[in-house]
């Protein structure tokens, strides 16, 4: 059984896809889709040994070797051009980590057609990269689990830049228009954490211009 947070990734991945899950951990996501019958082939991608080795054994328990390949690799060095992946889970990681590790990878991208992305933190500047590498947002989800709000975000190539506007890469394009009460939770809280920490910095006579400047703009972004 998967978190509600991973069965959102898993329902964006196409049938029959060649997946590479990146930061793969204990595999969870690509073994629940090898046993459902959904994907041809996977990849899961893990930098780190111990995570890695909980990939490794996952896969032996389920049986799962003949689909599943555990590679030890950094990013997207985990993918070879032979392997022709035509998906790519990244979940549960930082934003800007994300952001990392397409950029350094880019090479390997030119035959996926899909990005499915998991942002725990930083969802504007990935949506900011996805932006200036030409892939349109083509879906978005917003999940809660376990008093945590989680965002999924959907990517394919498109061939030509579109131009997302400062709320739309802060919020998201999809997410934005669909305003859900989950949504509206994560940006309320959003708003009193910015604005009691405006009240922290006032009181304690700290006054960091620029930084006074950029809450400020976020909270009027949000209102
Ligand atoms: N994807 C799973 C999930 O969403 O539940 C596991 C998330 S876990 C919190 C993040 C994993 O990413 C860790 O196992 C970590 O070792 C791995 N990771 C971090 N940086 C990575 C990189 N550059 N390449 C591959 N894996 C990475």
């Amino acid at each position: 059984q998967l978190s509600r947070r991973l069965e959102t990734v898993a329902q964006f991945v196409p049938h029959n896809a060649r997946l590479a899950d990146i930061g793969s951990d204990h595999a969870y996501l690509p073994v629940h889709l090898a046993l459902n019958k959904q994907i041809e082939m996977a990849i899961a991608g893990e930098v780190a040994d111990g995570p890695f080795q909980n990939a490794c054994h996952e896969i032996n328990n389920r049986k799962l070797n003949e689909i599943i390949i555990p590679r030890l690799a950094d990013g997207l060095a985990a993918v070879e051009l032979a392997d022709r992946i035509d998906t790519i889970t990244i979940a549960g990681m930082g934003g800007a980590l994300i952001t990392e590790i397409l950029d350094a990878g880019q090479d390997k991208l030119t035959d996926v057609s899909l990005l499915i992305l998991q942002p725990n933190i930083g969802e504007a500047g990935l949506r900011k990269w996805l932006m200036e590498h030409s892939y349109a947002i083509t879906a978005e989800k917003i999940v809660a689990e376990d008093q945590q709000i989680y965002e999924i975000i959907v990517a394919q190539p498109n061939g030509h830049q579109i131009n997302y506007s400062e709320s739309e890469l802060l919020f998201g394009p999809q997410l934005i228009q669909e305003k859900t009460d989950v949504f509206i939770t994560k940006w309320q809280l959003e708003r009193d954490h910015l604005q009691q920490a405006l009240t922290q910095m006032e009181t304690a006579k700290q006054l960091p211009i620029e930084k006074i400047a950029s809450f400020k703009r976020e909270i009027n972004l949000i209102e």
